[in-house]
């Protein structure tokens, strides 16, 4: 099957074949098994493949020119190799690009990527929907529909590849370099997912990247954040956003259920983290909600003893919204006491607001996509309409 020149197109079809994407190469092995290929054959083949998948980005089995003819004809009777569906392809005035994503089963989620003068980041959604429903954030509005699969997670790395132009696998000064679990979901909630993905992504017999290059972020989910640092080591990303329990359970609710003593002690267990790769805490600014000079100072006090540095991000508002973004000035005034008290703290320069890809706004774009379509899910029943 040949896929069409990847600009937008359609969800893949329902394929009875077997996705080879999201595989690990135990799988992979074992997928050859059906196919008559002698047991000592299969990881070599599953190296052959996985080579062709992850380092090439072949997206075909004609591609595949190790491969015997005969081998690679029957390999794509039996497997299929995805991408999910592109639905829209936007492009900021800043670069950055979203792409809205159309699964087989016509679900959706987005990806960001945010070129900047030394990197380009890829910002991945984990799930359509969220079950958190965080006080600031629109995607917590919406009602958490399902998980994301490993070929999912995996597929938004690749199909932006696809969209660069960036396959094989460059060693260095690659257009995509970085990957920021940000998107929508929360990755914790669907960690056995993720981590396969994560894991694909960092194998260096494909892809490559290293784990110093990805970044998890995560409301709060303590009992997994052990388990991030050892079996993954990813830089680790907190969504904090206020410094007493009374503002943050009000705010990102999960903290009624792990406070933020309980979070702080797990950053400082966490394994890989250090004084070169410092935990990230990210903290929305809020006007008169979280701002205060009083708050700076004991977000300080709080980071005391962990490898960390701040990243404040100016609130994105959306309709309903019931927070306003705090003003220059104090956010100004915000990080400059965060900073002398000795914490890297720069503000996050809001990309893409213009095709409502920043932060907390990616459900807004996915509703107003949907709007005078019929509902093709639960997800696309739309939540308000406009004329
Ligand atoms: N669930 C994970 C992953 C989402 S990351 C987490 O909470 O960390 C997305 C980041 O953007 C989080 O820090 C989130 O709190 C923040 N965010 C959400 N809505 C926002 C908004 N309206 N303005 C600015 N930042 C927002």
């Amino acid at each position: 099957m040949t896929m069409p020149a990847p600009e937008t197109t359609a969800a893949a079809p329902a394929d009875a074949r077997l996705d080879l994407v999201g595989l690990d190469r135990d799988e992979l092995a074992a997928a050859l098994a059906p196919l008559g290929v002698p047991e000592r054959q299969r990881r070599m083949r599953a190296g052959q493949l996985w080579h062709w998948l992850y380092y090439r980005g072949a997206r075909d089995f004609d591609e595949m020119t190790t491969i015997s003819k005969d081998m690679r004809a029957r390999l794509a009777e039996a497997f299929r190799i995805s991408r999910p569906g592109v639905t829209r392809d936007q492009k900021s005035e800043d670069g950055t690009r979203k792409w809205l994503l159309g699964f087989a089963d016509r679900n959706e989620a987005e990806c960001v990527y945010i070129p900047e003068d030394d990197r380009g980041s890829l910002c991945i959604s984990s799930q359509v929907g969220c079950t958190l429903t965080c006080a600031f954030c629109h995607t917590g509005t919406q009602r958490m529909v399902r998980n994301l699969e490993p070929a999912e997670i995996v597929g938004q790395f690749m199909l932006a590849r696809d969209h660069l132009g960036e396959w094989p696998s460059p060693k260095d000064a690659r257009l995509l370099s970085n990957v920021v679990m940000m998107g929508m979901g929360e990755p914790l909630y669907n960690y056995d997912n993720v981590a396969k993905a994560l894991r694909i992504v960092m194998d260096p017999e494909g892809i490559a990247l290293s784990r110093r290059r990805i970044t998890l972020s995560t409301a709060g989910v303590v009992p997994m954040i052990e388990r991030v640092g050892r079996e993954l080591a990813v830089n680790l990303a907190i969504s904090l956003h206020a410094v007493t329990d009374e503002v943050r359970d009000r705010l990102v609710p999960i903290n009624r259920k792990h406070p933020i003593a309980e979070l702080l002690q797990a950053c400082r267990d966490y394994p890989a983290g250090n004084n070169a790769r410092r935990i990230t805490f990210e903290y929305v600014m809020l006007r008169e909600v979280n701002d205060s000079p009083a708050d700076a100072r004991a977000l300080a006090a709080l980071l005391k003893g962990i490898p960390a540095k701040v990243n404040l991000i100016p609130f994105n508002p959306w309709p309903g919204s019931a927070f306003e973004c705090s003003s220059k000035n104090a956010i100004r005034r915000f990080a400059d006491i965060v900073n002398d008290a000795g914490y890297s703290a720069p503000v996050r320069q809001p990309r893409g607001r213009d095709i409502m890809a920043a932060c907390g706004q990616l459900k807004s774009a996915s509703e107003r996509l949907r709007r005078g379509r019929a509902p093709t899910s639960p997800l696309a029943a739309p939540t308000s309409r406009t004329p």
